[in-house]
This record gives C-alpha cells, sequence and structure tokens, in this order.
C-alpha cells in the first residue's frame, strides 16, 4: 500500500462515533514500511479491547474500527485472512460495526484477525519448499494477494453495508 499520513488516516474511519473518532490515536508513522503493508494496523493500549486498521480500497484508505471480543477461544484459531497455520502470534476474534445507520442498529461483522495486525509480514515469512521444484517466490504472492483481497472485501463490507 502507499503511504498515508496522520490525517488522510484520522479522516477514513468509515465506522467511528464522534467520540470514537476523538479518541483516536493514531501512532507515529515515521517507521512505517507502507511498501510492505497490505493494510496498516495498531492497537492502543490505552483502549485494550479496541483495534484499529486502515485498509487501502481502490487507493483510498479506509479506516475500520475493531473491537476484540473477550473471550478467547480454547484452541487457537487461524487467522481468516494472511492464513497462516504456523503462526508466530495469536489470533483473536474481532467485531467491526457496520459503517451509517446499519452499524447503529448493532449490525457488525466478526473476523479472526492477528492479535496485533502481523498479517503482512506473516504473508511474506519464507516457507519451506512443500516439495521438490515447489516454486517459493509464487506461493508467497499467492499469499500476498489472497490477503489483500479478504482486507478489500472486508473493508468494502464494513463501508457500504448502510
Ligand atoms: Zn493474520
Amino acid at each position: 500500500m502507499h503511504a498515508y499520513t496522520q490525517k488522510d488516516i484520522r479522516a477514513s474511519f468509515v465506522n467511528a462515533s464522534l467520540r470514537e473518532r476523538n479518541a483516536l490515536v493514531v501512532p507515529d508513522l515515521g517507521e512505517v514500511d507502507w511498501q510492505n503493508l497490505d493494510y496498516f494496523g495498531w492497537r492502543d493500549p490505552k483502549q485494550p479491547l479496541a483495534g484499529f486498521i486502515v485498509v487501502p480500497v481502490d487507493d483510498e484508505p479506509v479506516g475500520i474500527l475493531l473491537r476484540q471480543a473477550e473471550q478467547r477461544t480454547r484452541t487457537r484459531p487461524q487467522c481468516s485472512w494472511c492464513e497462516d497455520v504456523t503462526l508466530p502470534n495469536d489470533v483473536v476474534l474481532f467485531g467491526a460495526k457496520r459503517a451509517g445507520k446499519a452499524g447503529r442498529n448493532g449490525d457488525t461483522v466478526g473476523t479472526l484477525l492477528c492479535e496485533n495486525f502481523e498479517c503482512s509480514v506473516n504473508a511474506r515469512r519464507p516457507m519451506p519448499p512443500a516439495y521438490l521444484g515447489f516454486d517459493v517466490m509464487a506461493a508467497r504472492q499467492r499469499r500476498i494477494e489472497a490477503l489483500r483481497a479478504h482486507a478489500d472485501g472486508f473493508a468494502r463490507d464494513i463501508r457500504d453495508s448502510h
């Protein structure tokens, strides 16, 4: 994805109330490796159950406020975006309010995601060849494309549902 400014990000949230928007703390973006990210996400220690992601949809940032389900699942689930079965990080269930009226009426969408939004790193992790002649780079590219498609589909679903 290409780089967005703090201002772009702050203005991009489609499912946050005014109060939530005012509480939004966009992190320092100086060290962000945008070109190796398929979506940008962060957590806020002051709001431990909140999650924040910005997904490029047709190159426009779509910010989505997530809320982590308090209950953890017994067995570690698979992230539904990077679909990695050997993840080095935890995966949690997040819910996102749909934009506009639907969200105000309590309509939410749930998704399992890497706890601190490590999906882009995971999709780019080198993996052992599955068999002789296995094309590792092509497989990596497929995983990146699948991650982008999941993030794009989710962001459109949240944004366009009202
Ligand atoms: Zn993931």
